[in-house]
């Protein structure tokens, strides 16, 4: 497992769909996000474009539950998810050019 894969456990979800999210740390993991240029078949997705997410806000927007949202906006939120989660790593160090 991967230094940032291993830093999301236990972290509060950065996604927060209203309604949805679970806010339980303890299901927390890296929710990739994808798009093309940055994976394709056979690639898997940097783990630097990830947000931590709870399990309810990462079946939302990787579609495994019903969507409750347009998928525009699940994908605006999951993208928003990811800059918390690269701001809240960077200050800790954990990525960045320090
Ligand atoms: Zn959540």
């Amino acid at each position: 497992m991967s230094k940032l894969r291993k830093a999301a456990k236990g972290r509060q979800c950065q996604i927060r769909i209203t309604c949805v999210c679970n806010g339980d740390s303890e299901t927390t993991v890296l929710a990739h996000y994808r798009m093309s240029g940055l994976c394709g078949t056979g690639t898997k997705p940097s783990d630097f474009v990830g947000a931590h997410a709870c399990s309810a806000c990462h079946d939302q927007v990787d579609g495994r539950s019903k969507p409750l949202y347009p998928k525009d906006k699940l994908r605006l939120w999951h993208l928003e998810g990811v800059v918390r989660t690269l701001s809240q790593l960077e200050k800790e160090g954990l990525v960045g050019a320090k």
